[in-house]
């Protein structure tokens, strides 16, 4: 299960993604963008994704996002004293005070690292293990979505 902090107001923009029954196409995987003739006579013609296109329309959020796991996100959101919920909101007037707490969380230290988890412990994997970078990153990942909030005036939602 993931949790994904957001800006559901942000503009959308739409995006052409290529469909997973167009997967056998040569092209499929080239990078910026596949063949797009290519995937379509690839394309499963009872596709109910893409009806036999071999893409289709995604809208996409113009604002920046951040996904993580419920275990990851939970502590990152006690860490900025949002609580361990599910999911929850913040208006755009308390995005600001959130943001301070996300740059201290980030830039003082000790606070990144009391919600790290070593991810080995005598050599063997642990579940749910969590670096101080990885901690570094979401905090990262989470002020760009506050900057958003505050400079668009937009509520930012988690879950
Ligand atoms: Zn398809």
């Amino acid at each position: 299960m993931s949790m994904t902090f957001w800006i559901p107001a942000a503009p959308t923009t739409p995006k052409r993604e290529s469909c997973m029954c167009a997967q056998m196409a040569p092209s499929f995987f080239n990078e910026p963008e596949p063949d797009w003739d290519e995937l379509a006579k690839h394309a499963s013609a009872d596709c109910w994704l893409c009806k036999g296109e071999g893409c289709f329309i995604e809208q996409e959020s113009t604002a920046p996002s951040l996904n993580m796991s419920n275990a990851n996100c939970r502590d990152v959101t006690e860490l900025l004293g949002l609580g361990r919920d599910e999911g929850g909101s913040l208006s755009h007037e308390q995005a600001p005070e959130v943001l301070r707490r996300a740059l201290k969380a980030l830039n003082i230290p000790g606070r990144a690292e009391s919600i790290a988890r070593e991810g080995f412990q005598e050599g063997r994997m642990i579940q749910g293990g969590t670096t101080v970078e990885s901690v570094r990153a979401r905090l990262m990942g989470v002020i760009k979505v506050l900057k958003y909030a505050v400079e668009n005036k937009n509520e930012v939602v988690w879950g």
